[in-house]
């Protein structure tokens, strides 16, 4: 078995739900370690980027709105998870997409719902596979907020504005 990682969110309506402790908790049983975690408000670049493989679903404008926190609260916390086996380990505890059709003592399966919308309200996002999860941690997470270096990486010099406390 592989080394891997995956990227889990807890979407806005697993922190409105106050599931967060639920959700880590249950997590806990792959025995993965957490290596970068933060809490993030969704900007509508970022979620279209995080979902553009479903741009062209009619579901998609929702799907933006809902990961963005308009339904809920503006904020998601994301997750690494490590370790050997981690992309498969994970997507089992949270259960398949649809909560209607994920095992009910999966996270899906037990926290999630199916708005009228038609949006699947399932409370976790967790990476598909190993590729997924390198485009997405990439995304959602820079070297230096991780506590291993994953992937490679590279110095560059650059000059940017960075916000201090006073
Ligand atoms: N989704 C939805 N309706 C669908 C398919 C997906 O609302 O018919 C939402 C759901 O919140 C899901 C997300 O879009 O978690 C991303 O879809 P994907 O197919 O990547 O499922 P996942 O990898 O999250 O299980
Ligand atoms: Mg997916």
């Amino acid at each position: 078995m592989a080394v891997e990682q995956s990227l889990i969110l807890i979407k806005p309506d697993g922190l409105v739900k106050s599931l967060t402790g639920n959700i880590i908790s249950k997590m806990s049983e792959t025995e993965l370690k957490i290596v970068g975690a933060k809490i993030v408000q969704v900007t509508k670049e970022l979620a279209e980027e995080h979902y553009h493989h479903l741009r062209e679903e009619k579901f998609f404008d929702e799907l933006i709105k809902y990961i963005m926190g308009e339904y809920h609260t503006k904020r998601v916390l994301a997750m690494v998870y490590h370790g050997e086996n981690a992309i498969k380990l994970v997507r089992k505890i949270v259960g398949v997409t649809d909560p209607e059709r994920a095992e009910p003592i999966s996270i899906r399966g037990k926290y999630g719902r199916v708005t009228r919308a038609g949006v699947f309200e399932n409370v976790v996002h967790a990476s598909e596979n190993t590729k997924e999860a390198e485009r997405e941690i990439k995304l959602w997470f820079r070297p230096d907020e991780l506590v291993y270096t994953l992937y490679p990486t590279e110095i560059k010099n650059v000059k940017i504005d960075k916000v201090f406390w006073k």
